[in-house]
């Protein structure tokens, strides 16, 4: 009931040229796999290359990040309304933003509220520390992110979002969760959140991806979990052989 969604977090790689060059590359054989939505989220000055590019695909578009305020003396920020028309995606609260550039649940919040408003799918991120999964924190922490992002949305708004749960500890590491670590979380601290926030019909209309270390080798096993229904794909996202793990989501 749920369409699978798999999503590409190119992060701070490549520039404007190569991301252009590398979605021409991989854009026919992604429009070639039936049953899953699939986006790629580049660095915001390859966005108008990689949108034009993939003009009139059903390959979607993301940014990785934006600002709440539609404008003014936010140096170095960029708002709903630039990304409005040229993507319809933007990744929010990413670990990395949330560790490196301090963000906190409540600007997090303001963000996905702002995206709604401009017709943008935000794809929320919530995951937790090593520390935090080593004291037994995990399911109390995510559910509080979750609380947290979701706050103030209305059914319909939830309905929209899609969340991704990215232990921090699995991103980039090789150490991905086990299929069934990760559908716990999914399951109770996510979809269970969100079912006490908006009700059954809305929790389980809302897609949430599975994010860390996934590679072409354990995206089925992700992807055979009740509660998963998709991947955002950090390191994974950035070769030719994304196609192949897409494909593989397909199960
Ligand atoms: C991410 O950046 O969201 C991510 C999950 O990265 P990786 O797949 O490289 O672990």
């Amino acid at each position: 009931m749920r369409t699978p969604f798999v999503a590409g977090n190119w992060k701070m790689n490549k520039s404007a040229d190569a991301a252009v060059s590398f979605v021409r590359e991989i854009a026919s054989q992604l429009e070639a796999i039936d049953g899953i939505d699939i986006a790629v989220c580049p660095p915001f000055v390859a966005l108008p290359g990689v949108a034009a590019a993939l003009a009139g695909s059903r390959v979607g578009v993301g940014a990785q990040n934006m600002y709440y305020e539609e404008s003014g003396a936010y140096t170095g920020e960029i708002s709903p309304t630039m990304l409005q028309g040229l993507c319809r995606y933007v990744i929010l609260g990413h670990s990395e933003r949330r560790a490196l550039f301090g963000e906190t649940d409540d600007g997090v919040n303001k963000k996905i509220l702002a995206a709604l408003a401009h017709q943008l799918t935000p794809i929320v991120c919530v995951g937790e520390s090593l520390a935090q999964n080593e004291a037994g924190e995990t399911q109390s922490f995510v559910s509080g992110q979750v609380r947290a992002a979701f706050a103030g949305l209305s059914d319909w708004q939830a309905a929209v979002c899609v969340v991704a749960y990215e232990p921090i500890w699995a991103i980039g590491t090789g150490r991905s969760a086990t299929s069934q670590q990760a559908e716990d979380i999914i399951r109770t601290s996510v979809r269970d959140v969100l079912t006490d926030l908006f009700g059954p019909d809305t929790a389980q209309a809302i897609r949430i991806q599975y994010g860390g270390s996934v590679t072409v080798d354990n995206i089925a096993e992700y992807m055979r979990q009740p509660d998963i229904d998709g991947a955002l794909v950090g390191g994974a996202s950035l070769k030719s052989s994304f196609v192949d793990l897409v494909r593989s989501a397909v199960v």
